[in-house]
């Protein structure tokens, strides 16, 4: 028995066109970054992954590090792509990453035409499809010639093995020089994805937005909630479960009375505006047209709920957007 998605999942969330291209995602994508390995229950997984597609997140982020252990998370959503989603798969856009380091072999990491493309395989493996939509080389790796790394991006297109390419962490010039490699193929770049929150304002200071809109690539933004820190959930302690508690990403440290500060500050002006500081963070990165996509976590079906309303809320004000950069961290 697969999955009966709900009838009117397009009518909640705004779907964003990705750059120049003619790719529409929704304002929200879901990551399997954690949670999504063997440190949850596989029911709760599925349980999210079905709700999110429900809600209209039609795009799903994933990469072979992802888990634990890695790869883990891309044979949890294999699982339930073969089992519940399968009438689905054209309506759904499916991320990978490889290039980040999985394994101490050579062949594991960086960026070159091997790592990639035998990662690739056996993502499309662990997912249980022919083909996802979008590849993305994880981090740069100046130590592999940028042409090698966009060439097998784009023949990893041309064999149809993915729908598109996408680089992830790359500086403003290294997007740049790969848009430029990948156009003179003819697979445009078709996303950049980035860390871009309210406390890290990197790629509006290092000219990311900008070469963007210029080269005619979307943002898919990552840790829009900075892992969760940009909601009202650490106000007070750390609550049982929580991802400060057992993560290695998300040191319980970085609570400390700064932080407090300026959280409440933040959760302040949410309530104001009659919305959740959750919500507010969401709405912030989504207010630039350069960001196609906020891509959030979720270790609930109710944080979902929650985060799709963001962009319910009347848009910020300039004396609000000056506020928070008042609190935001520089
Ligand atoms: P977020 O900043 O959205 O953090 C999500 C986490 O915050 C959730 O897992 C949950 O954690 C908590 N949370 C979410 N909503 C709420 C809420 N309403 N109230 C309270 N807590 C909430 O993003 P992530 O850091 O998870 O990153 C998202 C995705 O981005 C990843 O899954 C991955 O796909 C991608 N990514 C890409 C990277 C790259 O290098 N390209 C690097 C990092 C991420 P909990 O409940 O467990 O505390």
């Amino acid at each position: 028995q697969t999955h009966a998605a709900a009838e009117d999942r397009y009518e909640r969330l705004a779907y964003r066109r990705a750059g120049r291209s003619g790719l529409d995602l929704p304002a929200l994508s879901l990551g399997l970054w954690q949670k999504f390995g063997n440190d949850y229950p596989y029911d709760t997984q599925r349980e999210i992954i079905l709700h999110a597609f429900d809600l209209g997140i039609t795009h799903f982020d994933n990469a072979d590090r992802y888990g634990p252990p890695h790869r883990a998370a891309q044979q949890v959503f294999g699982r339930v792509l073969a089992r519940d989603l399968a009438p689905y798969r054209d309506e759904i856009v499916l991320s990978t990453k490889a290039g980040n380091p999985i394994s101490p072999s050579p062949y594991h990491k960086g960026g070159s035409r091997k790592s990639l493309l035998n990662s690739l395989e056996h993502s499309l493996r662990d997912l249980g499809t022919d083909y996802v939509d979008v590849f993305y080389h994880h981090r740069p790796d100046p130590s592999t010639p940028l042409e090698e790394t966009t060439g097998a991006l784009a023949d990893a297109v041309r064999q149809g093995k993915a729908l598109y390419a996408g680089v992830s962490n790359y500086t403003p010039e290294q997007a740049h020089d790969a848009a430029e490699l990948l156009r003179a193929q003819g697979v445009p770049l078709l996303v950049h994805q980035p860390r871009y929150s309210v406390f890290d304002r990197s790629p509006e200071r290092n000219g990311l937005l900008d070469t963007a809109a210029a080269d005619g690539f979307g943002l898919v933004v990552y840790s829009p909630l900075a892992q969760g820190l940009l909601t009202d959930k650490y106000l007070q302690d750390i609550p049982a479960g929580a991802r400060a508690q057992n993560s290695a990403f998300l040191k319980p440290d970085v609570i400390d009375a700064t932080y407090r500060e300026r959280a409440a500050a933040l959760n302040d002006l949410a309530k104001g505006r009659g919305q959740s500081l959750a919500q507010l963070a969401l709405q912030w990165v989504l207010r630039r047209p350069e960001v196609t996509s906020a891509l959030v976590g979720a270790s609930s079906t109710w944080q979902l709920d929650h985060n799709v309303r963001a962009l319910d809320f009347p848009a910020l004000t300039d004396d609000e957007l000056k506020l928070i950069d008042e609190h935001g961290v520089h």
